[in-house]
């Protein structure tokens, strides 16, 4: 029995209501568990250990999108116990990183007055030189600080095509120099009057891994959590060892599946244009932004990372989808851990992949869709 469930990868949106939490306890009997999960009861005499505990989920809107966590706790009290508190810590992290709302720390440290130095909290200062390593690794594909080309392109608006002026001001308003990060004297200080600091493209991955860390705490081992598309998995469901099954999605058609990973304690991460993108005079334009040109990268297709970083996972998909197969691929030949698909769409709307040895780990075969063994389309070599 293979398939067990599958989560749609790439599903992203801003409802903007929040707050309402919904509880239910999934599956208090085992035997209910092993048949909801599509097990034969034959499957369930095979490990006891399999059908302890009770599978507890809720969902909660955060971050301007809904987060979904499921654990497999002792008893149903301690499963809602443990996803509250990874439900707070993401709440913190939302407080913190959000620059949707004029508050957060990070709203704080965007408007500070140019060269007056800011103390940061010991959350967000290690939460940057998170970002900022990868920001660093990628070149500056990963560049947290594109605020100041986010509002020339008005990616939070409907979007328009700036001005060459203003390209060319808000390009140098971006990245060292434009926010000056002393991580040791734990400091930042704007010199750039435009440049600001967005979590949008590594601030679910980093809730993520606040969150799993509660998790872990609480001595949780089978768990997943869908951070509006992200991904992030422990253990395995009932019945399965070998991870959870996460479905990626067409590029641009978000519900149609087109391949799927066996993922287990890893973050999956998908980025490109499926759901936010923009029409600008007819084109067809991503959220996402070249930082070395300044402009919006067109919807060549998607890239998804598996990483056991969620913060990481969320980064580099970002970063190589600025950078696009071909440079992703050579970017990703120096990750020892990063697994990575590329799906490419060509003009006659077919799709072409490309992944590495290390997402070949975790890739399913689907229907018609081999991916194994040999690589088919792939960058086997790897
Ligand atoms: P999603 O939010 O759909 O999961 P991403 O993780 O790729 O997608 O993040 C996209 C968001 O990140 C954009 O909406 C924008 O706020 C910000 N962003 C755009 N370009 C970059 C970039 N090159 N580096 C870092 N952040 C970016
Ligand atoms: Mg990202």
């Amino acid at each position: 029995m293979r398939i067990v469930l599958i989560y749609e990868v790439g599903e992203v949106g801003r409802p903007r209501s929040r707050g309402h939490l919904r509880c239910r306890v999934l599956l208090a009997i085992p035997l209910v568990v092993g048949l909801s999960f599509g097990l034969s009861p034959g499957t369930l005499g095979a490990d006891r250990n399999l059908i302890q505990g009770v599978w507890v989920e809720r969902e909660s809107f955060l971050m301007g999108t809904r987060l979904r966590i499921r654990v497999r706790a002792p008893d149903r009290p301690s499963g809602i116990h443990t996803i509250d508190n990874a439900f707070t810590a993401v709440a913190l992290y939302e407080a913190m990183l959000s620059s949707w709302t004029r508050d957060s720390e990070i709203s704080r440290l965007n408007r500070t007055e140019v060269n007056a130095a800011v103390t940061l909290s010991d959350g967000l200062g290690d939460l940057l030189a998170q970002a900022f390593h990868w920001s660093e690794e990628t070149e500056g594909a990963f560049q947290p600080m594109v605020g100041a080309l986010l509002d020339v392109w008005g990616v939070r608006d409907s979007g328009w095509i700036p001005t060459k002026e203003a390209l060319d001001g808000a390009l140098s308003s971006i990245g060292q120099g434009a926010i000056d990060l002393d991580f040791a004297a734990a400091t930042a200080t704007r010199r750039d009057e435009a440049a600001w600091i967005d979590a949008g493209a590594f601030g679910k991955g980093a809730a993520l891994k606040a969150a799993v860390h509660e998790i872990l705490k609480a001595g949780v081992k089978d768990a997943l959590l869908d951070f509006g598309g992200q991904i992030m998995t422990l253990g395995s469901p009932v019945g399965e060892q070998s991870g959870w099954l996460v479905s990626v999605a067409h590029p641009q058609r978000r519900f149609e599946p087109v391949g799927a990973l066996r993922v287990t304690n890893a973050s999956v991460a998908t980025s490109g244009a499926s759901e936010r993108h923009m029409v600008i005079k007819g084109r067809r334009l991503s959220h996402v932004i070249d930082p070395r040109t300044g402009q919006l990268v067109p919807p060549w297709g998607s890239v998804t990372v598996v990483s056991e970083d969620p913060l990481a996972a969320d980064a580099i998909a970002t970063a190589l989808f600025v950078l696009g197969p071909e440079a992703g691929m050579e970017w990703v030949r120096k990750q020892p851990d990063i697994g990575v698909l590329f799906l490419i769409e060509g003009s006659e709307g077919q799709l072409e992949k490309r992944w590495n040895l290390q997402m070949a780990a975790w890739l399913q075969e689907t229907g018609n869709e081999s991916f194994q063994p040999e690589h088919r389309n792939g960058d086997g070599g790897i």
